[in-house]
């Protein structure tokens, strides 16, 4: 891959990018939802944990109701190890509640790893002489999504771009229509990427309404910190995402344009976590209170190490596995309705013992080098990259675990497809509603992957949990068994891309 040279903006047009009525529109009064010193009061307040109290609190989790900044603060403060216990338990009903057994993979494609910015953890900043910079070509974009939806199997993505002219908005909705324009020949059928979610930096309405008109998933920002003198100094004040409030504000914009599925999320390893896991509860409320619903998904991602990035080393807020354990089922408790992101940042041991408490979607196969897919090489040697990851086994080694430990791996995407996104749903998922039709796409989707995709050994234990899926649907769901049946069927003969 040729390396196209890194050019900077001008001061001048840093500016042009941020709309500060884009900002404004949105703050109460004019502030913004994050007030550090309320947070801080509430994490004092709350430092009893009377077992009672908490077990309230659980309950209202498990009525699938957003906690109070007050409930989430007692939460965080429980240190008791058999209150802990009980409160990871509800974590994993809670999730089962609203999405059963189902978990959903995906892959990182990383198209471009030009930045203007220089965020002090990062890789890719521009400061870092080190980082080798490349941006993928349309042709290029097709060739990893080959790969990705042909060989290895993938239906999702999370394409993340760098902040930077020459990766602006019409590179995104171009890279978005070049990843859904290939469809791979595959052992039995055909495969393509169903749904493209988007890690980038923020946009204004009227480039979110762009990408919303090219098909967009998910819109991701994560905010690093909300802790806002941390921001500042760890996002210089002259380059654009020194502008925390622009940050801020990214999913609400995105929801002004029409992309109703958001993504919020944190760096844990930049402030305290507390603050963070509380921050993002605001974020969330400010969401549900604004525009009637909450962000479809939060990830939690831990800072690793990067390559000549010296921040990484020795963060001082790094957060130990214990704390991140209390962090992701806290998370799961307060927001219950949210889907939860854990990634191969973290590796296979803590993978396998995080999931249970409450996420929904993991990445599986992941190569976060630019162009790394198409290169095919089996290590993270050589690539040009933004951190190191903690696991790299294939979605195949995944999806085998999985069902292993009675997950079902969901390649469903039928819901956004059927326009069942943002408000509408949350609401089905809330009242168990949207979770009859994953059960079945999660059944019929998984036999379509374990036919394409599958090396023997996972198609024999992928194929034991599907009669137990078959069995239990023909229970809990018998006036859509006949239906199941009949779909199940189609998929086997080598149908593809059916749904409920
Ligand atoms: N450039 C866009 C931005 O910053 O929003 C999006 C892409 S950035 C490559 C995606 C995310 O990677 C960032 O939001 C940040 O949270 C995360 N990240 C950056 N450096 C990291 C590190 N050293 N360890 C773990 N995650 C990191
Ligand atoms: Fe650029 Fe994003 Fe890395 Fe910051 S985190 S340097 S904005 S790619």
């Amino acid at each position: 891959m040729k390396p196209v040279p890194h050019k900077t903006l001008t001061e001048t047009r840093y500016r042009d990018w941020i709309k500060p009525e884009q900002i404004a529109r949105y703050l109460d009064g004019g502030r913004c939802f994050i007030e550090a010193s309320a947070i801080e009061e509430r994490l004092k307040e709350n430092r009893e944990c009377d077992p009672g109290r908490v077990e309230a609190i659980l309950q209202k989790s498990l009525a699938i109701e957003t906690l109070t900044p007050d409930e989430t603060a007692c939460l965080l403060n429980v240190d008791d190890p058999d209150l802990l216990a009980r409160m990871e338990q509800t974590a994993g009903e809670v999730k089962k509640k609203v999405y059963d057994n189902r978990i959903v993979t995906f892959a990182p494609l990383y198209v471009s790893n030009l930045c203007v910015n220089n965020c002090e953890y990062c890789g890719f900043r521009r400061s870092n002489k080190d980082a080798q910079r490349a941006k993928l070509s349309l042709d290029q974009i097709k060739a990893e999504t080959e790969v990705l939806a042909g060989t290895i199997g993938h239906k999702r993505l999370i394409v993340v771009y760098g902040e930077h002219p020459e990766t602006d908005v019409h590179y995104i909705a171009d890279s978005l229509q070049a990843i859904a324009s290939v469809n791979v020949k595959t052992k039995m059928g055909s495969g393509r990427i169903r749904r493209c979610n988007v890690n980038a930096a923020p946009l204004s309405i009227e480039d979110l309404r762009i990408l919303k008109g090219v098909g967009i998933g998910t819109f991701q920002v994560f905010q690093e910190t909300y802790h806002r003198p941390t921001y500042e100094t760890v996002h210089p004040q002259d380059t654009l995402k020194g502008d925390y409030l622009w940050r801020l504000y990214a999913q609400h914009r995105a929801m002004e344009a029409g992309c109703d599925d958001v993504g919020i999320g944190a760096l844990f390893g930049l402030h305290d976590w507390k603050f963070e896991v509380m921050a993002l509860l605001h974020h969330s409320i400010d969401l549900e209170k604004k525009f009637g619903v909450g962000p479809h998904t939060i990830s939690f991602p831990r800072l690793e190490p990067a390559d000549n990035t010296p921040f990484t080393q020795n963060a001082r807020y790094a957060v130990n596995d214990a704390d991140f354990r209390k962090l992701v089922t806290v998370i799961r408790l307060s927001v219950p309705y949210t889907g939860m992101i854990l990634t191969a940042r973290e590796d296979a041991d803590i993978r396998r013992s995080i999931l249970p408490l409450g996420c929904t979607q993991t990445d599986a196969s992941s190569r976060i080098g630019v162009g790394a897919y198409a290169r095919q090489t089996d290590s993270q040697q050589g690539d040009i990259q933004q951190f190191l990851l903690g696991d790299i086994r294939s979605l195949d080694t995944v999806v085998r675990e999985l069902a292993e430990a009675g997950w079902i791996t969901s390649f469903c995407t039928a819901g956004y497809r059927c326009g069942r996104t943002g408000d509408k749903i949350m609401e089905m998922l809330k009242c168990g509603k949207e979770g009859q039709f994953c059960k079945l796409n999660a059944v019929v989707t998984f036999r379509e992957w374990l036919d394409d995709f599958a090396t023997e050994e996972t198609k024999a234990i992928g194929e034991r949990l599907i009669e137990k899926e078959i069995a239990e649907i023909k229970d809990q769901l018998p006036e859509w068994y006949p239906a199941l049946v009949k779909m199940y069927e189609k998929v086997k003969a080598g149908q593809r891309d059916v749904y409920f």
